[in-house]
């Protein structure tokens, strides 16, 4: 058995064997089998998310297809898809997703698990596309679950592969669109502050980068929708900061190769709401993540907070990005009941200084109700996330009785979501064993305690 780690490479998975079945019988097999299982996506996540010292499951080698229904608007895909394939197919038949996150590279299945999100005032993350779900079900069997008919709907999609292993999802879809992208630099940070909503506001999706450091944001970079023979130049000015006349990467220092179109040069949504082109490395490639979602009406205070840390971020960042996203049902989704922001940290691969300084961190943004992102990494300071997350009782009755021996169970889910102390939660939910919560989750730390144990690399978490 080789060594199997994430797309980081800070974390090594335990996995006791590693599955890639080639039909979903074989799946349906393995997973009956099996007293501990999870899937693995396209292993983007920062944390254990995924790992397990049981078996884990690719679905890499199983027949993939995207089926596009035109007149019903859906396009439904096998669970390895990653979203640079779908889109290229879509745009190939004249349909468009509504968003992306900031590179294709990963997969429908494992993004959607974990909220993952691109940016902009209306747009929800990419989980709220989903319109069903086919899940091979901790006995094996296959269970396809639909919007509108089931009525836990909202706690299926966003599911941190706690009840199941899905085998295909059913996306909404729209007709294709033009975007094109104009990024501006050196917003002063008085403007951005001032006018927030109407910045984050002046596009279809926009990004700032930031590192925090100075009076003026580094990089805006606007996505907006627009026809195909839009030629019209960009304002000159946005916000107080100049029109960047050559593409630019995010991570200062680095090749704008990596990124997709800018300059204002129209041309399909597929190549230009991602940041990063599926051929070339997304985001720096040395590095470590971390992102914390506030409500709207805290951005301005939570941006404030994490400025203050400024000198201390210097030595560890590589470069944030601070994006919106718009309110939604999805019992885990960190946009759950509340449109917000999300403060984004490309961190330097330095694992044991990053790991040291997350905790005051998240106590800085712990007066804004900050939800970690569940792929990046976090140490649980933010808050208990019982508190962050109103539904996250009634998601664990779900997965108690989709998963009722816990196969699908491993210790980041043990940390966060079942806080797996002797006679305290495991098992139970709702109000009563709420009350029952031990000190140590009341007031935060959940997913820290055992957060660093295990088999890891020396220095990964
Ligand atoms: C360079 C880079 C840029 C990123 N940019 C963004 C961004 O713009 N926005 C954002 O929100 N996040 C971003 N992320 C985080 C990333 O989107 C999430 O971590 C996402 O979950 C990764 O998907 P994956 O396919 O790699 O899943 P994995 O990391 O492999 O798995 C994640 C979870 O999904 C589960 N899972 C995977 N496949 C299945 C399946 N078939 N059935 C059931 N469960 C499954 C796994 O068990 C695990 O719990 C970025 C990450 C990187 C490395």
């Amino acid at each position: 058995m080789t060594t199997e780690h994430n797309w980081a490479g800070n974390l090594v998975y335990r996995q006791e064997r590693l599955e890639r079945p080639t039909e979903v019988h074989a799946l349906q097999e393995i997973v009956a089998a099996a007293s501990s299982v999870r899937a693995l996506g396209s292993r983007h996540s920062f944390n254990d998310i995924a790992d397990t010292t049981g078996t884990l499951v690719s679905l890499e080698k199983l027949p993939s297809d995207i089926r596009v229904d035109g007149a019903g608007r859906t396009v439904s895909v096998s669970g390895a898809v990653r979203y640079g394939e779908l889109a290229a197919e879509l745009q190939r038949q004249g349909f468009a997703l509504a968003n992306l996150a900031s590179l294709p590279h990963i997969s429908v299945a494992g993004a959607v698990a974990t909220a993952t999100h691109g940016s902009g005032n209306r747009n929800g993350n990419l989980a709220t596309a989903v319109a069903a779900i086919e899940f091979v079900t901790a006995s094996g069997d296959l269970r396809t679950v639909r919007r509108g008919e089931d009525a836990d709907f909202g706690g299926m999609v966003v599911n941190l592969g706690a009840l199941g292993i899905m085998t295909r999802l059913t996306l909404d879809i729209e007709r294709s669109f033009a975007v094109r992208q104009d990024v501006y630099t050196d917003l002063p940070w008085a403007r951005v502050l001032g006018n927030f909503e109407e910045i984050t506001g002046a596009a279809y999706s926009v990004s700032l980068f930031t590192d925090w450091a100075g009076d003026t944001v580094n990089q805006a970079w606007l996505k907006f929708r627009t026809s195909a023979d839009d030629g019209a130049p960009a304002a000159e000015a946005f916000s107080g900061g100049t029109r960047a006349e050559e593409p630019l990467h995010p991570v200062p220092g680095m090749s704008s190769v990596n990124c997709t179109q800018q300059l204002g040069v129209p041309g399909p949504w597929s190549d230009r709401l991602a940041h990063f082109r599926l051929a070339f490395t997304p985001s720096s490639g040395a590095e470590l993540q971390s992102e914390y979602l506030v409500g709207s009406e805290h951005s301005r205070a939570a941006i404030d907070a994490v400025r203050s840390l400024a000198p201390k971020l210097a030595p560890l960042l590589q470069i944030s990005e601070i994006r919106t996203m718009a309110a939604d049902r999805l019992w885990l989704s960190s946009n759950y009941g509340r449109s917000g922001i999300g403060l984004h940290f490309t961190w330097k691969p330095l694992q044991r200084d990053v790991e040291a300084f997350l905790p005051e961190l998240e106590s800085s943004l712990a007066p804004f109700a900050a939800r970690p992102h569940w792929g990046k990494l976090f140490t649980g300071q933010a808050g208990p996330l019982e508190r962050l997350y109103p539904r996250l009782a009634d998601f664990r009755a779900l997965a108690d009785d989709w998963d009722p021996q816990g196969k699908f169970r491993n210790g980041f889910l043990e940390r966060t979501v079942f806080a797996h102390l002797p006679g305290v939660l495991s098992g139970s939910h709702g109000p009563s064993a709420r009350r029952r919560w031990p000190r140590w989750a009341r007031s935060g730390g959940c997913a820290a305690r055992g957060g660093t144990r295990g088999r890891r690399r020396p220095g990964a978490w």
